[in-house]
Protein backbone atom coordinates (compact mmCIF):
# COMPACT_ATOMS: atom_id res chain seq x y z
CA UNK A 1 0.00 0.00 0.00
CA UNK A 2 1.13 3.33 -0.87
CA UNK A 3 0.39 5.07 2.40
CA UNK A 4 1.41 8.68 1.23
CA UNK A 5 -1.63 8.43 -1.52
CA UNK A 6 -3.73 6.71 0.80
CA UNK A 7 -3.21 9.33 3.17
CA UNK A 8 -3.71 12.13 0.56
CA UNK A 9 -6.58 10.80 -0.38
CA UNK A 10 -8.25 10.25 2.58
CA UNK A 11 -7.06 13.93 3.68
CA UNK A 12 -5.03 12.99 6.57
CA UNK A 13 -1.18 12.89 7.49
CA UNK A 14 0.72 9.46 6.96
CA UNK A 15 2.27 9.75 10.51
CA UNK A 16 -2.02 10.20 11.54
CA UNK A 17 -2.28 7.15 8.82
CA UNK A 18 0.37 4.72 10.56
CA UNK A 19 -1.10 5.96 13.93
CA UNK A 20 -4.43 4.78 13.17
CA UNK A 21 -3.60 1.74 11.75
CA UNK A 22 -2.04 0.52 15.02
CA UNK A 23 -5.73 1.78 16.39
CA UNK A 24 -8.67 1.53 14.74
CA UNK A 25 -7.79 0.42 10.75
CA UNK A 26 -8.34 -3.21 10.30
CA UNK A 27 -7.23 -5.75 8.06
CA UNK A 28 -9.95 -7.99 6.00
CA UNK A 29 -8.36 -11.04 3.71
CA UNK A 30 -11.69 -12.77 3.47
CA UNK A 31 -13.55 -13.28 0.83
CA UNK A 32 -11.25 -11.44 -2.13
CA UNK A 33 -10.46 -8.57 -2.71
CA UNK A 34 -8.40 -8.06 0.45
CA UNK A 35 -8.61 -4.53 1.88
CA UNK A 36 -8.07 -2.33 5.10
CA UNK A 37 -11.49 -0.67 6.98
CA UNK A 38 -11.78 1.81 9.41
CA UNK A 39 -13.60 0.63 12.11
CA UNK A 40 -14.78 3.77 13.48
CA UNK A 41 -14.60 7.64 12.87
CA UNK A 42 -11.53 9.37 12.68
CA UNK A 43 -9.93 12.68 11.94
CA UNK A 44 -12.72 13.26 9.53
CA UNK A 45 -12.83 9.31 8.02
CA UNK A 46 -15.60 8.14 8.22
CA UNK A 47 -16.19 4.70 9.87
CA UNK A 48 -16.74 1.73 6.98
CA UNK A 49 -14.16 3.43 4.83
CA UNK A 50 -12.00 0.90 2.97
CA UNK A 51 -8.78 0.79 1.17
CA UNK A 52 -8.78 -2.37 -1.26
CA UNK A 53 -5.34 -4.25 -1.97
CA UNK A 54 -5.52 -2.62 -5.62
CA UNK A 55 -5.24 0.81 -4.42
CA UNK A 56 -8.85 1.65 -4.70
CA UNK A 57 -10.41 3.80 -1.82
CA UNK A 58 -14.22 4.07 -0.77
CA UNK A 59 -15.37 6.21 1.89
CA UNK A 60 -17.60 5.07 4.43
CA UNK A 61 -21.32 6.36 4.05
CA UNK A 62 -22.01 8.95 6.37
CA UNK A 63 -23.85 9.59 9.10
CA UNK A 64 -27.00 10.52 8.71
CA UNK A 65 -28.75 12.74 11.65
CA UNK A 66 -32.00 13.06 13.10
CA UNK A 67 -33.93 15.87 14.41
CA UNK A 68 -36.98 15.27 16.66
CA UNK A 69 -39.00 18.78 16.58
CA UNK A 70 -38.69 19.25 12.35
CA UNK A 71 -39.97 22.39 12.11
CA UNK A 72 -36.94 24.38 13.38
CA UNK A 73 -34.42 21.64 12.66
CA UNK A 74 -35.38 22.57 9.08
CA UNK A 75 -35.58 26.25 9.45
CA UNK A 76 -31.96 26.10 11.09
CA UNK A 77 -30.69 23.31 9.00
CA UNK A 78 -31.82 24.01 5.33
CA UNK A 79 -31.13 27.80 3.17
CA UNK A 80 -34.03 27.08 0.80
CA UNK A 81 -35.44 24.30 -0.63
CA UNK A 82 -35.83 20.89 0.80
CA UNK A 83 -36.32 17.76 -1.22
CA UNK A 84 -37.76 14.77 0.34
CA UNK A 85 -36.88 11.30 -0.53
CA UNK A 86 -38.24 7.86 1.23
CA UNK A 87 -36.54 6.51 3.96
CA UNK A 88 -36.22 2.77 3.16
CA UNK A 89 -35.65 0.03 5.56
CA UNK A 90 -33.47 -2.49 4.84
CA UNK A 91 -29.56 -2.24 4.98
CA UNK A 92 -27.02 0.09 3.82
CA UNK A 93 -24.94 -1.07 1.06
CA UNK A 94 -21.81 -0.09 -1.58
CA UNK A 95 -21.63 -1.42 -4.86
CA UNK A 96 -18.63 -0.99 -6.87
CA UNK A 97 -16.39 -2.99 -9.05
CA UNK A 98 -13.02 -3.71 -7.90
CA UNK A 99 -10.31 -5.56 -10.50
CA UNK A 100 -13.22 -5.91 -12.81
CA UNK A 101 -15.29 -8.12 -9.76
CA UNK A 102 -18.56 -6.33 -8.73
CA UNK A 103 -18.77 -6.26 -5.11
CA UNK A 104 -21.34 -4.97 -2.25
CA UNK A 105 -19.53 -3.33 0.99
CA UNK A 106 -21.74 -2.95 4.43
CA UNK A 107 -21.87 -0.01 6.27
CA UNK A 108 -18.33 -1.38 8.49
CA UNK A 109 -16.86 -1.99 5.11
CA UNK A 110 -16.84 -5.89 5.06
CA UNK A 111 -17.43 -7.60 2.15
CA UNK A 112 -21.20 -9.18 2.34
CA UNK A 113 -21.26 -12.51 0.20
CA UNK A 114 -24.93 -12.33 0.44
CA UNK A 115 -25.66 -8.98 -0.82
CA UNK A 116 -22.76 -9.13 -3.55
CA UNK A 117 -24.46 -12.04 -4.83
CA UNK A 118 -27.66 -9.87 -4.77
CA UNK A 119 -25.92 -7.11 -6.24
CA UNK A 120 -24.37 -9.20 -9.10
CA UNK A 121 -27.73 -9.73 -10.00
CA UNK A 122 -29.57 -6.52 -10.08
CA UNK A 123 -26.87 -4.21 -11.21
CA UNK A 124 -25.46 -4.63 -14.56
CA UNK A 125 -21.73 -5.21 -15.11
CA UNK A 126 -21.72 -2.60 -18.03
CA UNK A 127 -22.22 0.23 -15.16
CA UNK A 128 -18.76 -0.10 -14.09
CA UNK A 129 -17.52 -0.84 -17.43
CA UNK A 130 -18.49 2.33 -18.79
CA UNK A 131 -17.96 3.93 -15.12
CA UNK A 132 -15.31 2.11 -13.34
CA UNK A 133 -14.66 4.48 -10.36
CA UNK A 134 -18.75 4.69 -9.29
CA UNK A 135 -19.88 3.91 -5.59
CA UNK A 136 -23.63 3.18 -5.92
CA UNK A 137 -24.72 3.50 -2.29
CA UNK A 138 -28.16 1.95 -1.86
CA UNK A 139 -30.69 0.09 0.10
CA UNK A 140 -31.67 -3.51 0.00
CA UNK A 141 -34.94 -4.73 1.05
CA UNK A 142 -36.93 -7.22 1.45
CA UNK A 143 -38.53 -10.22 2.91
CA UNK A 144 -35.42 -12.05 1.92
CA UNK A 145 -33.01 -9.26 3.28
CA UNK A 146 -31.50 -11.32 6.29
CA UNK A 147 -30.26 -8.44 8.35
CA UNK A 148 -33.77 -6.34 8.42
CA UNK A 149 -36.42 -8.44 6.88
CA UNK A 150 -39.43 -6.05 6.01
CA UNK A 151 -42.76 -7.25 3.71
CA UNK A 152 -43.96 -3.67 2.83
CA UNK A 153 -41.80 -2.93 -0.38
CA UNK A 154 -43.18 -4.68 -3.68
CA UNK A 155 -40.17 -7.41 -3.81
CA UNK A 156 -40.82 -11.05 -2.52
CA UNK A 157 -37.51 -11.45 -2.41
CA UNK A 158 -34.94 -8.59 -1.91
CA UNK A 159 -34.22 -5.46 -3.99
CA UNK A 160 -31.94 -2.88 -3.93
CA UNK A 161 -32.25 1.06 -4.40
CA UNK A 162 -30.36 3.53 -5.53
CA UNK A 163 -30.14 6.51 -2.80
CA UNK A 164 -26.49 8.11 -3.67
CA UNK A 165 -23.56 7.70 -6.01
CA UNK A 166 -20.31 8.08 -5.17
CA UNK A 167 -16.80 7.93 -6.87
CA UNK A 168 -13.76 5.98 -5.91
CA UNK A 169 -10.59 7.59 -4.68
CA UNK A 170 -13.42 10.88 -3.98
CA UNK A 171 -15.33 12.05 -0.85
CA UNK A 172 -18.44 13.08 -1.28
CA UNK A 173 -21.36 12.10 -3.54
CA UNK A 174 -23.49 13.55 -5.88
CA UNK A 175 -26.74 14.26 -4.21
CA UNK A 176 -30.46 13.83 -4.90
CA UNK A 177 -30.93 14.99 -8.57
CA UNK A 178 -27.85 13.98 -10.13
CA UNK A 179 -28.78 10.35 -8.27
CA UNK A 180 -32.07 9.94 -10.05
CA UNK A 181 -30.40 11.12 -13.16
CA UNK A 182 -28.12 8.61 -12.50
CA UNK A 183 -30.68 5.65 -11.42
CA UNK A 184 -32.62 6.31 -14.67
CA UNK A 185 -29.70 6.26 -16.73
CA UNK A 186 -28.52 3.25 -15.65
CA UNK A 187 -31.76 1.75 -15.76
CA UNK A 188 -32.00 1.01 -11.62
CA UNK A 189 -34.27 1.58 -8.88
CA UNK A 190 -33.70 4.37 -6.88
CA UNK A 191 -35.87 5.51 -3.27
CA UNK A 192 -38.97 7.58 -3.93
CA UNK A 193 -38.13 11.47 -4.72
CA UNK A 194 -41.71 12.61 -2.59
CA UNK A 195 -40.89 16.49 -3.77
CA UNK A 196 -39.06 19.22 -3.18
CA UNK A 197 -41.11 22.61 -1.18
CA UNK A 198 -39.81 25.51 0.47
CA UNK A 199 -38.50 25.22 4.15
CA UNK A 200 -41.68 27.56 4.78
CA UNK A 201 -43.81 25.15 4.41
CA UNK A 202 -41.46 21.47 4.35
CA UNK A 203 -42.50 20.41 7.61
CA UNK A 204 -46.31 20.80 7.36
CA UNK A 205 -45.70 18.72 4.22
CA UNK A 206 -43.59 16.47 5.36
CA UNK A 207 -46.13 15.52 8.21
CA UNK A 208 -48.82 14.19 6.19
CA UNK A 209 -46.01 12.12 4.08
CA UNK A 210 -44.98 10.79 7.08
CA UNK A 211 -48.19 9.95 8.14
CA UNK A 212 -49.04 8.21 4.65
CA UNK A 213 -45.92 6.39 4.41
CA UNK A 214 -46.63 5.12 8.28
CA UNK A 215 -50.34 4.08 7.14
CA UNK A 216 -48.06 1.88 4.33
CA UNK A 217 -45.53 0.53 7.28
CA UNK A 218 -42.92 2.58 5.75
CA UNK A 219 -40.05 3.95 7.78
CA UNK A 220 -40.10 7.87 7.33
CA UNK A 221 -37.79 10.36 5.02
CA UNK A 222 -34.40 11.50 3.99
CA UNK A 223 -34.63 15.22 3.49
CA UNK A 224 -32.06 16.33 0.88
CA UNK A 225 -30.06 19.81 0.46
CA UNK A 226 -31.53 19.99 -3.58
CA UNK A 227 -27.93 21.88 -4.59
CA UNK A 228 -25.97 19.00 -2.40
CA UNK A 229 -24.77 22.20 -0.26
CA UNK A 230 -25.52 20.50 3.39
CA UNK A 231 -25.83 17.12 4.62
CA UNK A 232 -29.39 15.00 4.66
CA UNK A 233 -31.43 14.75 7.92
CA UNK A 234 -33.89 11.74 8.74
CA UNK A 235 -36.93 11.62 10.26
CA UNK A 236 -39.37 8.51 11.31
CA UNK A 237 -42.94 7.32 10.93
CA UNK A 238 -44.47 6.68 14.05
CA UNK A 239 -45.31 3.07 12.43
CA UNK A 240 -41.55 2.37 12.36
CA UNK A 241 -40.81 3.97 15.89
CA UNK A 242 -43.36 1.10 17.34
CA UNK A 243 -42.67 -1.54 15.49
CA UNK A 244 -38.93 -1.06 16.03
CA UNK A 245 -39.97 -0.63 19.86
CA UNK A 246 -42.16 -4.18 19.36
CA UNK A 247 -39.03 -5.89 17.93
CA UNK A 248 -36.76 -4.61 20.66
CA UNK A 249 -39.05 -5.55 23.30
CA UNK A 250 -39.23 -9.76 22.01
CA UNK A 251 -35.98 -9.63 21.98
CA UNK A 252 -35.59 -7.19 25.27
CA UNK A 253 -32.42 -8.51 27.01
CA UNK A 254 -29.85 -8.42 23.07
CA UNK A 255 -31.25 -4.56 23.19
CA UNK A 256 -29.75 -1.13 24.57
CA UNK A 257 -31.67 0.57 26.58
CA UNK A 258 -31.24 3.59 24.72
CA UNK A 259 -32.99 2.08 21.59
CA UNK A 260 -35.82 1.88 23.68
CA UNK A 261 -35.86 5.39 25.20
CA UNK A 262 -34.76 7.15 21.93
CA UNK A 263 -37.84 6.24 20.07
CA UNK A 264 -40.00 6.81 22.83
CA UNK A 265 -38.71 10.25 23.20
CA UNK A 266 -39.64 10.78 19.31
CA UNK A 267 -43.18 9.67 19.68
CA UNK A 268 -43.28 12.24 22.41
CA UNK A 269 -41.79 15.14 20.49
CA UNK A 270 -43.98 14.27 17.55
CA UNK A 271 -46.94 14.03 19.19
CA UNK A 272 -46.49 17.49 20.31
CA UNK A 273 -45.24 19.03 17.17
CA UNK A 274 -47.95 17.72 15.31
CA UNK A 275 -50.47 19.30 17.97
CA UNK A 276 -52.40 15.98 18.29
CA UNK A 277 -56.05 15.92 19.69
CA UNK A 278 -56.80 13.94 22.66
CA UNK A 279 -57.82 11.29 20.55
CA UNK A 280 -54.93 10.93 18.29
CA UNK A 281 -52.98 11.01 21.72
CA UNK A 282 -54.70 7.80 23.26
CA UNK A 283 -54.16 6.10 19.70
CA UNK A 284 -50.68 6.99 19.83
CA UNK A 285 -50.79 5.76 23.92
CA UNK A 286 -52.17 2.54 22.74
CA UNK A 287 -49.62 2.12 19.77
CA UNK A 288 -46.58 2.35 22.14
CA UNK A 289 -48.06 0.36 24.75
CA UNK A 290 -48.97 -2.52 22.72
CA UNK A 291 -45.33 -2.56 20.78
CA UNK A 292 -43.93 -3.03 24.05
CA UNK A 293 -46.26 -5.32 26.12
CA UNK A 294 -47.58 -7.41 23.11
CA UNK A 295 -44.06 -8.63 21.86
CA UNK A 296 -42.93 -9.23 24.93
CA UNK A 297 -45.49 -10.97 26.35
CA UNK A 298 -45.37 -13.05 23.34
CA UNK A 299 -41.64 -13.49 24.32
CA UNK A 300 -42.41 -14.73 27.71
CA UNK A 301 -45.43 -16.87 27.11
CA UNK A 302 -43.24 -18.93 24.30
CA UNK A 303 -40.48 -19.59 26.46
CA UNK A 304 -42.72 -20.69 29.13
CA UNK A 305 -44.05 -23.08 26.28
CA UNK A 306 -40.82 -24.53 26.08
CA UNK A 307 -39.88 -22.65 22.80
CA UNK A 308 -36.75 -21.05 21.78
CA UNK A 309 -36.71 -17.03 20.78
CA UNK A 310 -35.22 -17.18 18.09
CA UNK A 311 -35.26 -14.84 14.97
CA UNK A 312 -36.48 -17.03 11.36
CA UNK A 313 -35.46 -15.86 7.96
CA UNK A 314 -35.73 -17.14 4.52
CA UNK A 315 -33.06 -16.71 1.80
CA UNK A 316 -32.58 -17.59 -1.95
CA UNK A 317 -28.87 -17.71 -3.33
CA UNK A 318 -27.97 -18.78 -6.81
CA UNK A 319 -24.77 -20.40 -5.86
CA UNK A 320 -24.23 -22.52 -2.24
CA UNK A 321 -20.42 -21.19 -1.97
CA UNK A 322 -22.64 -18.04 -1.09
CA UNK A 323 -24.51 -19.90 1.42
CA UNK A 324 -21.45 -20.97 3.18
CA UNK A 325 -19.32 -17.30 2.80
CA UNK A 326 -23.06 -15.81 4.16
CA UNK A 327 -22.75 -17.97 7.11
CA UNK A 328 -19.24 -17.25 8.16
CA UNK A 329 -19.23 -13.64 7.77
CA UNK A 330 -22.37 -13.25 9.76
CA UNK A 331 -20.46 -15.40 12.25
CA UNK A 332 -17.80 -13.12 12.14
CA UNK A 333 -19.96 -9.96 12.19
CA UNK A 334 -20.74 -11.60 15.94
CA UNK A 335 -24.67 -12.55 14.51
CA UNK A 336 -25.16 -16.47 16.10
CA UNK A 337 -27.16 -17.98 12.93
CA UNK A 338 -27.94 -21.99 12.08
CA UNK A 339 -28.50 -22.43 8.62
CA UNK A 340 -30.59 -25.16 7.27
CA UNK A 341 -30.04 -27.82 4.90
CA UNK A 342 -30.02 -25.87 1.29
CA UNK A 343 -32.96 -26.75 -0.83
CA UNK A 344 -32.67 -26.93 -4.54
CA UNK A 345 -35.14 -25.16 -6.36
CA UNK A 346 -35.71 -23.89 -9.64
CA UNK A 347 -32.96 -20.83 -9.61
CA UNK A 348 -30.39 -22.20 -6.83
CA UNK A 349 -31.36 -23.38 -3.38
CA UNK A 350 -33.74 -22.07 -0.80
CA UNK A 351 -32.08 -21.21 2.94
CA UNK A 352 -33.70 -21.05 6.01
CA UNK A 353 -31.43 -19.43 8.90
CA UNK A 354 -32.56 -19.19 12.27
CA UNK A 355 -31.05 -16.43 14.17
CA UNK A 356 -30.39 -16.94 17.97
CA UNK A 357 -31.30 -14.28 20.61
CA UNK A 358 -28.74 -16.06 23.36
CA UNK A 359 -29.33 -13.24 25.96
CA UNK A 360 -33.35 -13.04 25.67
CA UNK A 361 -33.12 -16.77 25.67
CA UNK A 362 -31.12 -17.18 28.78
CA UNK A 363 -32.71 -14.48 30.70
CA UNK A 364 -36.44 -15.21 30.28
CA UNK A 365 -35.54 -18.78 31.29
CA UNK A 366 -34.02 -17.87 34.50
CA UNK A 367 -36.76 -15.41 35.33
CA UNK A 368 -39.43 -18.19 34.43
CA UNK A 369 -37.31 -20.06 37.01
CA UNK A 370 -37.99 -17.66 39.45
CA UNK A 371 -34.43 -16.20 39.57
CA UNK A 372 -34.14 -12.20 40.38
CA UNK A 373 -33.72 -9.13 37.55
P1 LIG B 1 -26.87 6.55 10.59
O1 LIG B 1 -26.81 6.43 9.11
O2 LIG B 1 -27.45 7.86 10.96
O3 LIG B 1 -25.59 6.20 11.21
P2 LIG B 1 -28.23 4.06 11.19
O4 LIG B 1 -27.13 3.21 10.74
O5 LIG B 1 -28.89 3.76 12.46
O6 LIG B 1 -27.90 5.58 11.24
P3 LIG B 1 -30.66 4.58 9.79
O7 LIG B 1 -31.30 5.13 11.00
O8 LIG B 1 -31.35 3.52 9.05
O9 LIG B 1 -29.22 4.02 9.99
O10 LIG B 1 -30.50 5.85 8.82
C1 LIG B 1 -29.54 6.06 7.86
C2 LIG B 1 -29.58 5.04 6.73
O11 LIG B 1 -30.81 5.11 6.02
C3 LIG B 1 -28.57 5.24 5.64
O12 LIG B 1 -27.30 4.79 6.01
C4 LIG B 1 -29.16 4.39 4.52
O13 LIG B 1 -28.73 3.06 4.62
C5 LIG B 1 -30.64 4.40 4.81
N1 LIG B 1 -31.49 5.04 3.78
C6 LIG B 1 -32.67 4.55 3.35
N2 LIG B 1 -33.23 5.34 2.45
C7 LIG B 1 -32.38 6.39 2.25
C8 LIG B 1 -32.41 7.53 1.42
N3 LIG B 1 -33.43 7.80 0.60
N4 LIG B 1 -31.36 8.38 1.48
C9 LIG B 1 -30.32 8.13 2.31
N5 LIG B 1 -30.24 7.06 3.12
C10 LIG B 1 -31.25 6.19 3.10
MG1 LIG C 1 -31.97 1.79 8.31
Amino acid sequence: MNLARVAQILGITESRLQGLQETIIRESAWPEPRLIRFEKEASGVEAGTVVFENGDIVFGYPKIRRPLFLAPAIERHFSGAVAVEEKMNGHNVRVLSVSGETVALTRGGFICPYSTEVARRLVPEEIFEKNPNLVLCGEMVGPENPYVAKEVYPTDSIDFYLFDVAEKNRKGTAGVHKTHELAEQFGLKATAFLGQFQKDIAAEKIRHIVLRLGRQGREGVVLKDPENQVSPIKYTSSATNCSDIAVGFKYYNDYATDFFLSRVVREGFQSVEWNESEEERGERAQRIGESILFSMIETIEKKRAGENIVQRVIIHVRNLQTARDFEYHLRRSGIRALFDPPMPDDEGYQIGITKLVMSTNDKTQALLDGEMW
